[in-house]
Parts: structure tokens; sequence; C-alpha cells
């Protein structure tokens, strides 16, 4: 009796592709939280954030979304005349603002290094500062969407770029999980 060959699949299962931007549509503050609190299921010590985008787009509010992702309860404000915060959580958040920074000089008081390797850095204006920060890092831009008649004041865009590998396979990651997911 001939035995019909078991058919194995040999495809591997699918893996997502490195992304190295995405950008997502937002319509409220509480969806820019919800998607920033995604992506906090994905970093780790060590990584670096930077936040651009003018006044009001919600970089502040991003962080809040990121923080509550992270399990931290205390209010997260703007450390704007701070400088810098710092949030217990899952992990160590670290929040500044280097808006009202004169010179990149400046930043040695903040102690980066020590804050970088200490938990996760979240960094408005950060790319002011590009210069002392490591090249590994993603950048969050948020903006505001092209006027048109039925635009709202609470659309934003944010857009994310990956710089370095693990940042490329974290963006994937997280459009998936953004696509899965009901807004
Ligand atoms: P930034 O830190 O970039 O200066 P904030 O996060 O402090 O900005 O402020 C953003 C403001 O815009 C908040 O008042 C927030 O409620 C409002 N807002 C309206 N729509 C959105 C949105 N889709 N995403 C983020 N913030 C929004
Ligand atoms: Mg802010």
């Amino acid at each position: 009796m001939t035995k019909t060959p078991v058919r194995t699949d040999d495809t591997p299962p699918e893996r997502p592709q490195p992304l190295g931007r995405l950008e997502v549509a937002s319509d409220s503050p509480r969806r820019t939280r919800a998607v920033a609190a995604a992506l906090a299921d994905l970093v780790d010590i060590g990584d670096l954030l930077i936040l651009s985008g003018d006044l009001g787009a919600g970089k502040t509010c991003f962080t809040q979304g990121l923080g509550r992702g992270l399990g931290i309860d205390q209010r997260i404000t703007s450390p704007t005349f701070t400088l810098a915060n710092r949030y217990p959580g899952r992990l160590l958040l670290h929040h500044l603002d280097v808006y009202r920074l004169d010179s990149v000089a400046e930043t040695l008081d903040l102690d980066l290094p020590d804050l970088l390797e200490s938990g996760v850095t979240v960094i408005e204006w950060g790319e002011r500062i590009a210069a002392v920060l490591p090249p590994d890092h993603l950048v969050v831009a948020l903006r505001f969407p092209d006027l048109d008649v039925e635009s709202s004041d609470d659309r934003r865009i944010i857009e994310f770029v990956a710089n370095g590998s693990r940042w490329r396979q974290c963006l994937s990651v997280l459009a998936a999980r953004l696509a899965g997911a009901p807004s």
C-alpha cells in the first residue's frame, strides 16, 4: 500500500517588512494618544524619540499617550520650563523639551548620556540638538494637515521616520498593529 506523502507547508510565516517611514492620520487628541500608546509596547530602555512639529501640533499630547502605554499614572505636562521631567512606569520615561535652549552647549547640563541609558527618552524639538544625539532614534513629526473647507482643528498627521534597523522593525510592527486595531 502506498502512503500519500504528508504535505508540509514550507512557506515561512509572513514577517512584516522593515519600514523606514510611516504616516498616520489622527482626528483627535485621543487618537494621537492611542497611537503613542501602541508604540509604547514596542519601546525599550535606551530608546530615543525625537518629537518635532510646531507649537500645538501635539508633541506633549503624544508623550502623554506614550506614558499611558508605559503604565505611568502621573499626569504628564509640558516640560518647557523645567526642561526635563522623569516619570517611573514599566520603564523610566525622560520627557524633555529643548525649545528654550539657546545653544547645543547648554545640553551639557541635561546629562543626556545618563538619561539615555536609564530609560526611554522623548525630546520635544529634539531636532535642534541632533548634533549631540545618537544616530539611532525614531523621529515623530506631528503636523497640521493642509487646510481645506472640511478640515477640523483636531486633525493632525503623525509621521514616523526610523533611523536605524531596530526602528525600521518597530515601525513595521506598529503599522501592522494600527492597521488591525480600531481607531
Ligand atoms: P505641543 O507639545 O506640540 O506644543 P500639545 O500636545 O501641548 O502640543 O498641544 C496640542 C493641542 O492640540 C492640545 O490642546 C490638544 O488637545 C490639541 N489637539 C487637537 N487635536 C489633536 C490631535 N489630533 N492630536 C494631538 N493634539 C490635538
Ligand atoms: Mg509640548
